[in-house]
């Protein structure tokens, strides 16, 4: 979620098993998409629970189709992860692990990161990328949180991509390496559209694709 984000992991998710497999193969998915209205409410309201209850519920029906593992694909929904997990049987590919392990693979201990408000400032996301993985994280002051969280929800989710957006967004990622980033996680699913690596020279960490790459390694290879 956002049905904008969906979109992208089906394409990516797809592209990734036709490069592996070839031909006409397709990827097999079981997707229950939700109704996103309902979950910002939820989350605006800090009614997590409640929000953890839904995807649950939404998850015990991927893993009645036959899933073999979960994919949450959203950064933010990631607070409620260990509710969702308690609700089935099947593991969840976590997206802060899945990134992390690509930012170490790069070599690199000090990132930037760029998500709603609840990504950037809470436990469950940058405490998880500093504390399991060891990596030092450097957050946008509060004027340019807001900013980045209010694109992402007035505009990105609602397929909304701007030039004065986009240039907000590369300034404020020049300040996180000037801060000493080594390179830029970008932690909500909808960043992606506004292609920001294109035009810069910064390593970005694109988790909509590193998410999808790592759902189809998992199904593929593991
Ligand atoms: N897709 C976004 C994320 O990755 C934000 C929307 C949401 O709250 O799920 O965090």
């Amino acid at each position: 979620m956002s049905w904008e984000s969906t979109e992208l992991y089906y394409r990516r998710i797809n592209e990734g098993v036709k490069a592996k497999l070839g031909g006409l193969h397709s990827a097999k998915i079981a997707m229950v998409s939700v109704d996103f209205q309902e979950i910002e409410a939820l989350q605006h309201a800090e009614k997590w629970k409640r929000a953890g209850e839904l995807l649950g519920q939404a998850a015990q029906k991927v893993e009645a189709a036959g899933a073999d593992f979960l994919v949450i694909c959203t950064n933010t929904m990631h607070k409620v992860a260990l509710q969702i997990e308690q609700a089935i049987h099947i593991p969840i590919l976590h997206l802060a692990d899945a990134t992390a392990r690509h930012i170490k693979q790069k070599g690199m201990k000090t990132v930037g990161l760029l998500g709603t408000n609840f990504t950037m400032e809470q436990d469950f996301y940058k405490g998880r990328l500093i504390e399991k993985h060891g990596l030092k994280v450097i957050t946008p002051a509060l004027e340019d949180r807001q900013m980045v969280h209010r694109i992402i929800y007035e505009e990105l989710c609602l397929g909304v991509v701007k030039d004065d957006s986009r240039a907000a967004y590369l300034r404020i990622i020049d300040d996180l390496t000037i801060q000493g980033a080594e390179g830029v996680i970008e932690g909500c699913t909808e960043i992606t559209m506004l292609q920001l690596q294109e035009r810069t020279d910064i390593p970005l960490f694109d988790t909509t694709t590193i998410h999808a790459q790592e759902a189809v390694f998992l199904a593929l290879v593991i």
